[in-house]
């Protein structure tokens, strides 16, 4: 069989995300994962396409630019996607400061609704601490167990990508690839191992203080399923994770606010957010534990904390827990995307933080841009 241009190590969204751009610019491609089907942090997230969490500049432009890739490749694939936009609600007033702050930034793609309008339009919020909401327009929801089981098939048939499920990647040595079941070799080697970074170049990620985040989730069921969401959901300790509202001036005050009233949430990294897909279920989480080789139990009161909270946001007290589980990705202490050019042939992409789902389809058009250019 000939060699493709370019072999791809992991079929995560980062993976499949290089994949469909090379292909698109008339490489021949193959992707090489070492599970039979995606077990990585690709599956394990709520489906968020969340360009209002990144900073303007080059990360919100990747994040728009995904949303529209996410959107063609959906329809093409015939995958459930809602582009449902999101809703931030404030519990307390320096919350709803910051949040008019951020919509006075935003004010094309944003808007600010009273505790009632947020009700009306969203029946399922609960209204007791509730100040204001911020509505965005630009979230997208989709499933990412659904997509990325799909995925490679549409990638297979519409755009001629192999796929080698079932096979991990030993060594790279220039052009040549050694597989446990295989050598092989191509003109470009890309990269994208996810959360398992120690198998190739394990100095490459240590020496770059590259560490693992996991992070508690669940899925809980609504008593009757035509409950909707109608949006994807966050609460004010949101606005302490993401970097986009650092700008806003009430960002510290809020941070102090959080750390007052909330300093167990902020010690095991919980805010809480809630998606929906075509099912009744809901996703929930999360919590955010960093380091290597860390414990694969979850932690009963960081459940707990995040299901109390949920319900200060949303009518969910009744809702029974269908699932729980871990997931895992990799993060750079300060870069939000890493990008190596380990030799002529073989370049790292890695480690896209909370941040993969959103990201990578933009991402990935300008790094194969950069490739063929
Ligand atoms: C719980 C959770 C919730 C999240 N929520 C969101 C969200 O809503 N929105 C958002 O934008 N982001 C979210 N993220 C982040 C996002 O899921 C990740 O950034 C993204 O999935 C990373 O994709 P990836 O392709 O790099 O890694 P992965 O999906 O982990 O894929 C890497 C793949 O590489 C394979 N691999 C590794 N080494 C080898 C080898 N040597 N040979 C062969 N195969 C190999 C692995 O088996 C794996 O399948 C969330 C993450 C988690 C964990």
């Amino acid at each position: 069989m000939a060699s493709p241009d370019l072999v791809i190590i992991g079929s995560g969204i980062l993976g499949l995300a290089h994949a469909l751009a090379a292909a698109k610019a008339g490489m021949s491609v193959e992707v090489i994962e070492s599970t039979l089907a995606p077990q990585g942090a690709s599956i394990r997230n709520f489906g968020m396409i969340w360009p209002i969490g990144q900073t303007p500049g080059e990360l919100r432009d990747f994040a728009l630019r995904s949303r529209e890739i996410w959107l063609e490749v959906a329809d093409q694939a015939n995958l459930f996607n809602d582009p449902c936009g999101s809703l931030h609600l404030a519990l307390h007033p320096i919350e709803a400061k910051l949040l008019n702050e951020f919509q006075s930034q935003n004010p094309n793609t944003t808007t600010i609704l009273s505790p009632d309008e947020t009700i009306e339009r969203f029946p399922l919020v609960n209204p007791t601490e509730l100040q204001s909401a911020l509505f965005s327009t630009t979230e997208l929801c989709v499933n990412p167990r659904e997509a990325l089981a799909q995925l490679p098939n549409f990638l297979n048939s519409e755009h001629g990508i192999r796929f080698s499920f079932g096979e991990t990647v030993t060594n790279i040595d220039g052009n040549d690839i050694r597989t446990n079941l295989r050598n092989l070799s191509a003109s470009k080697i890309f990269v994208c191992p996810g959360a398992n970074f120690k198998i190739l170049f394990p100095d490459f990620f240590t020496h770059h203080g590259v560490q693992q985040c996991q992070l508690q989730m669940l899925r809980l069921e609504p008593p009757t399923p035509e409950k909707r969401l109608q949006t994807m959901i966050a609460g004010g300790l949101t606005l302490s994770h993401y970097l986009s509202f650092r700008d806003c001036p009430s960002f510290p005050l809020v941070n102090q606010h959080h750390s007052d009233y909330y300093p167990e949430f902020m010690k095991r990294g919980i805010h809480v957010m809630a998606s929906q897909h075509q099912s009744s279920e809901v996703t929930i989480g999360d919590s955010h534990t960093y380091g290597l080789d860390l414990p694969p139990f979850t932690e009963e009161q960081t459940d707990q904390l995040i299901l109390g909270y949920l319900a200060k946001l949303i009518q969910s007290e009744t809702w029974r827990v269908s699932s729980r589980w871990l997931g895992t990705y990799s993060k750079h202490p300060t870069k939000p995307l890493l990008k190596e050019q380990m030799s002529d042939a073989t370049t790292i992409c890695a480690s896209p933080g909370g941040a993969g789902m959103t990201l990578s389809f933009g991402w990935a058009e300008r790094n194969i841009a950069d490739l063929t250019q």
